[in-house]
């Protein structure tokens, strides 16, 4: 059959040969260690379900509106206005089917064929997809380790063409946990308002921040920059609600109104028992997601401390999410390996520990690991890796 072009170049995602290759592992009974989880290892809240269980006895079963209903969005524009002082309006608001969703909605309302959307890498993997699927052109800018990972603003500038429409800021990042200051958003926002560029700004991981930073978003900075900038955000992971799909995003009505447009004809409206849930865990004062917070603290200091002590591993020490991206390049070498790649298949099969190769983020001499596992998990899981380095020296 012959299909249409525009899924002949989609990549599959970087976890998928790795996590098929693990299960596969675990169905013929081995003790398999999976740090590939883009997830929270925690329930969703009681208090979050019951808000469903509500929803659902309540009859609340039916269709709603397609950008969400009325109440989350409030509930949404008043998270914005308390932990951003940012004031947005109902209209401001599209409640989506997961950020991911957010993400593609937008993409297709802004991008014509050409259109450039600048990306730094390491980028979480779905942007460049999302942005081919749009006939958009992603243009890749390597944040560089050295840099903690972060853009500089002549970097930026020198990507930017007439064609460039956009840019991604994804602060806490995935994979790296890196977080960009005041300044530095400052900074990257004057390039953006010279050359009248929209930012999208994916701050999903916003409440998983363990320094003493606070999370800043690119639109507080100034009415200017809010006007030209999409906020992304979700339950999904400061709640631990990945299955519900309940994302937003929150930018002028002149983009907002055409993804609620397009939401009417494509997903109608995310899930009317979800929007509750979510509804619940924005008007809950619970700290539940402080306790979660807490812990991946912990596990965070002492995964870093045993991944810094393998001889050939480096890391930058992440400010936020949940997922540790170091440098194994030197390892690999080491152990005689071609590639990052090769050198994870290797691990998986003789440590049977399954991590992510940088090569999906695009970066080539990393791995992503992920704390969203027991402190006694993440114990085991660096001694095999130091066993696996040894081993092959
Ligand atoms: N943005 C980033 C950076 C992510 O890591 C993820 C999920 O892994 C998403 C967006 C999508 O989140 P959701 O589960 O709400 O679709």
């Amino acid at each position: 059959m012959e299909l249409a072009n525009r899924v002949k170049t989609l990549s599959p995602s970087a976890t998928l040969a790795i996590t098929a290759k693990a299960n596969e592992l675990k169905s013929k009974g081995y003790d398999v260690i999976g740090l590939g989880a883009g997830e929270p290892d925690f329930n969703t809240p009681d208090y979050i379900l019951d808000g469903a269980a509500d929803a659902m006895r309540n009859g609340f079963t039916k269709y709603t509106p397609s950008g969400g209903i009325p109440e989350l969005k409030q509930a949404i524009a008043d998270k914005f206005q308390r932990d951003n002082g940012l004031a947005y309006t109902s209209d401001e608001i599209i409640v989506t089917t997961g950020a991911k969703h957010a993400l593609f909605t937008l993409f297709q309302v802004l991008l014509n064929k050409g259109d450039e959307v600048i990306v730094p890498a390491p980028y979480w993997v779905s942007y460049p997809e999302q942005i081919k699927l749009a006939e958009g052109k992603p243009v890749i800018i390597n944040a560089e380790e050295k840099n903690s990972f972060k853009i500089t603003p002549e970097q930026f500038e020198a990507a930017i063409t007439p064609q460039t429409k956009a840019v991604i800021i994804n602060s806490p990042n995935n994979p790296t946990g890196m977080v960009y200051s005041k300044d530095e958003l400052h900074a990257i926002g004057d390039v953006c308002l010279k050359h009248g560029i929209l930012i999208v700004s994916d701050e999903i991981y916003e409440q998983l921040i363990y320094t003493d930073d606070s999370h800043v978003s690119i639109a507080e900075l100034s009415s200017s920059l809010k006007k030209q900038t999409v906020i992304i955000n979700g339950v999904s992971k400061s709640h631990a609600m990945t299955g519900w799909r309940i994302g937003y995003a929150a930018g002028p009505t002149e983009v907002i109104k055409p993804m609620t447009n397009l939401a009417s004809h494509s997903t109608s409206n995310p899930t009317s028992i979800a929007q509750y849930a979510a509804l619940a865990a924005y008007r809950s004062s619970s700290d539940s997601n402080t306790e979660m917070r807490q812990i991946f603290v912990e596990r965070l200091e002492i995964f870093y401390g045993l991944l810094n002590d393998i001889p050939g591993i480096t890391c930058v020490k992440p400010k936020g999410a949940f997922y540790l991206f170091p440098n194994v390049y030197e390892a690999v070498k080491m152990n005689g390996f071609e590639t990052v790649d090769d050198w994870v298949k290797a691990l998986l099969e003789e440590e049977k520990v399954a991590l992510v190769p940088g090569t999906g983020f695009g970066a080539y001499e990393n791995v992503r690991l992920s704390y969203a596992v027991s402190t006694d998990t993440l114990k085991e899981a660096s001694q095999r890796i130091k066993r696996f380095v040894k081993n092959h020296q």
